[in-house]
């Protein structure tokens, strides 16, 4: 029988971050089999020691040159249906499945919901951990539930919907990032039913395409050609999506800046007292689309989008990535938070 476990020592992470730095972890545990991760923080050698989940390392910027802890890497990769009837199904998949795969694994099973959030990068045990979200959809909509080992009780715990707090980029696997290990997903989806349209851009992508319907794979198809089209591919130059939240400001703060800042886009928040602003509109505004120091840049192709150019560091990242948020903050007064998790360092604009 394959271990369930494999630990590895003074692991290079530039082909495990979508930044490509070049840090390195003191361990690298690799877990075949969720149910083994209490023998493996056991583990004499790893006492003591910090432990951070890696995915596929889309989402964090490595602000030190080494990790002096222990990676836990969940490699389960299985998805299956547990309950189904004519309009709904209930799915289990381990935190190790590709995101994308499983959005093409759920339209193969007939089942809707996740079609708008294709192509984002990472693994399904990362998408509660900030409820990823594009084009309209937030996968908190489709989580039934969280099953996650809770490194504080020493549990195998098992969280609704409601208990996982999901809000815009946010969960309580965020605010606790030194918590929960999520193990697998239970998500609802639906068969059949419209597809979530939305994004205005999600029509016109459709009828570009021919006129195709909005049938789930198409809307994923359309979804895929957008994104390639708007994002940098982190094969070419290292990132990690959006680098900023949109932030959330007082309605009337919004409206201040509507009058100040001639076309700034405001959008509805989730609550009626608060406005969402556009951090990638900012950041333009505030000049810094296409800027280089070095190799860290703000991408040409889309402002929210920091870039490593070649061999930029962590700390020239995170060093740019607090210039861009000081001046915007100068410009406007409003504070722009970064989205993905800083290791060893922190953000201080
Ligand atoms: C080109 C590009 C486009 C992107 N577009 C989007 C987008 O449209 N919408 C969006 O929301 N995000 C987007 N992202 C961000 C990223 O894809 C998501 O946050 C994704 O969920 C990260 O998955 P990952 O496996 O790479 O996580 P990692 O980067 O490895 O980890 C991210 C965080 O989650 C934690 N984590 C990961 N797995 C687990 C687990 N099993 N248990 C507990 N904690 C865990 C890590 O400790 C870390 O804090 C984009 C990134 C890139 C590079």
């Amino acid at each position: 029988m394959a271990a369930a476990y494999s630990i590895a020592r003074d692991v290079p992470l530039q082909a495990w971050n979508s930044f490509h730095l070049a840090a390195s972890a003191r361990y690298f545990a690799t877990v075949h089999d969720a149910a083994a991760l209490p023998a493996l923080l056991a583990e004499p050698t790893l006492q003591g020691l910090p432990s951070m989940v890696l995915g596929a390392g889309s989402n964090v910027l490595f602000a030190t040159e080494r990790y002096d802890g222990v990676i836990v890497h969940l490699a389960c990769d299985s998805a299956r249906i547990l309950q189904q009837d004519a309009a709904h199904a209930l799915v289990h998949v381990d935190a190790g499945f590709e995101w994308d795969a499983l959005v093409d694994w759920t339209l193969d099973q007939a089942l809707q919901g996740l079609e708008n959030l294709a192509l984002i990068p990472g693994q399904a045990g990362a998408a509660p951990i900030q409820n990823i979200g594009a084009y309209g959809v937030e996968v908190g909509e489709s989580v039934a539930a969280v099953l996650a080992y809770d490194r504080t009780t020493a549990a195998f715990v098992r969280l609704t919907a409601a208990q996982c707090g999901f809000s815009y980029r946010d969960s309580v696997f965020k605010r606790e990032p030194d918590r929960w290990i999520v193990t697998a997903l239970e998500l609802r989806l639906q068969r059949g039913g419209a597809t979530n349209l939305a994004y205005a851009g999600l029509r016109e992508e459709l009828a570009n395409m021919g006129g195709l319907e909005p049938l789930p794979h198409n809307v994923a198809a359309a979804v895929r050609r957008i994104r390639r089209r708007k994002l940098p591919d982190p094969a070419v130059a290292g990132n990690a999506g959006s680098f900023f939240k949109n932030p959330i400001v007082p309605r009337e703060l919004a409206l201040q800046l509507q009058s100040r800042l001639d076309g700034l886009p405001v959008f509805p928040a989730a609550s009626a007292a608060e406005r969402k602003l556009s951090a990638a509109w900012l950041i333009e505004r505030a000049g810094w689309r296409g800027f280089r120091d070095g190799d860290a840049g703000v991408s040409a192709q889309h402002a929210l989008v920091l870039v490593n150019l070649g061999r930029a560091t962590g700390p020239q990242l995170l060093a740019l990535a607090q210039r861009v948020a000081a001046s915007v903050r100068e410009m406007c007064g409003v504070q722009l938070e970064p989205e993905p998790r800083i290791v060893g360092a922190t953000f201080n604009p």
